[in-house]
């Protein structure tokens, strides 16, 4: 299948199926959605919303957390992973966030990049999530299954899937294709074991064709090795009984 024909066939059936996907991360505002999505680097959507309820009461704006330092806001969050290095970084982010950019979050990726603990990654997740940018962030669930489906072709960095992603999928739908790629990652194309007998996309899904066409024709080989192992064994056994047969006559 060509790859145009996957994208296509990835675009219309998502667009059927779930048309308007969004972030499982809680905000209330462009500033707690950075600060979330900079929580949630290697660690779950779930965790970080069980953490943000209070960190946000304790820090409603960008201000409040300038005016903090990494050492209280680790107390908020240090059942998330890597919570030192995110609590230093909430903190300088806070305070360029104030000084430099006037409390407001900035829309460029180029400028949101300049924030700590801020990567292409967040950056692309806020410029699309809050500004409408035509921007794909790249996390391991979309690594993966653009990679499985065949979206992309030998893309072997996070860099690559997004332009890949970028130069075939409509601009207008960069945005929502994220959210489709991380849902289908973590509830169906999983990493250890993907659950291929309950997976709609089987059909023109790169991963799926391979691995089926491989266990064909493994299963054709050892067919065809019983069959001349049974052929071979029953030639022996009827030489054998001609043998016998041959002998008693004899007698
Ligand atoms: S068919 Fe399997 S590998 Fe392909 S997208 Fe579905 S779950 Fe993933």
């Amino acid at each position: 299948m060509l790859k145009k024909e996957r994208y296509r066939h990835f675009v219309e059936y998502f667009s059927k199926n779930q048309p308007n996907p969004v972030t499982e991360l809680h905000y209330n505002s462009p500033y707690q959605l950075l600060v979330a999505v900079i929580l949630s680097a290697q660690c779950t959507d779930k965790r970080i919303n069980q953490v943000t309820p209070a960190l946000f009461e304790r820090f409603p704006d960008a201000e409040s957390l300038a005016a903090s330092n990494p050492d209280e806001i680790f107390t908020y969050i240090r059942s998330v992973s890597y919570p030192n290095n995110k609590a230093k970084h909430l903190a300088g982010m806070g305070k360029m966030l104030v000084h430099d950019f006037n409390s407001v979050v900035p829309a460029e990726v180029d400028e949101l990049q300049k924030l700590p603990g801020v990567g292409r990654k967040t950056a692309n997740v806020i410029a699309s999530v809050i500004y409408d940018a035509p921007a794909i962030a790249v996390d391991t669930h979309v690594f993966r299954v653009s990679n499985r489906i065949g979206l992309t072709t030998n893309a072997t960095t996070p860099l690559a899937v997004e332009k890949e992603l970028t130069k075939y999928l409509p601009q207008d739908l960069l945005g929502v294709a994220h959210h489709w790629l991380i849902l289908h990652g973590r509830y169906i194309c999983v990493a250890r074991s993907p659950k291929c007998d309950v997976c709609a996309l089987t059909w023109f899904c790169r991963y799926y064709e391979r691995n089926n066409t491989e266990t064909a024709l493994l299963k054709a080989e050892a067919l065809k090795l019983k069959k001349a192992k049974d052929a071979k064994k029953k030639k022996a056994q009827t030489t054998l009984h001609k043998e016998l047969s041959k002998r008693s006559v004899d007698k």
